[in-house]
């Protein structure tokens, strides 16, 4: 295989890699299979900094490796849909309470 290109490992087409010696993010190939879901990393035009899950009813084949274009096709088929990341605004409004209950038991005093 050649350092400097990235086979998806769904569709065996090859994509020029993004780092030198780096096999896993090309242009347009760097999203990773773990178990089922899929991670999108820097090089992938639709999927970076994304995170899929397999929907009820679909296999995900055993390629760990996705292009876009298989991807797309995952998603236009419905096999997989994006994870909403739940917010983190939570921790965030129990340190902003803390800071009142601090204030409260201040003026108690
Ligand atoms: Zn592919």
């Amino acid at each position: 295989m050649n350092r400097f290109f990235v086979t998806c490992e769904s569709c065996q087409r090859g994509y020029s890699a993004v780092f030198v010696n780096e096999p896993d993010q090309g242009y347009r190939c760097a999203t990773i299979r773990i178990g089922i879901t899929l991670q999108g990393h820097y090089g992938s035009e639709i999927a970076d900094g994304t995170r899929y899950q397999l929907n009820a009813g679909f296999k995900l084949p055993e390629a760990r490796l996705w292009c876009d274009l298989c991807v797309e096709d995952l998603l236009s088929t419905g096999a997989i849909s994006e994870v909403v990341e739940e917010a983190v605004v939570t921790d965030d409004d129990d340190a902003a309470q803390g800071t009142i209950i601090a204030c409260l038991q201040t003026d108690a005093q």
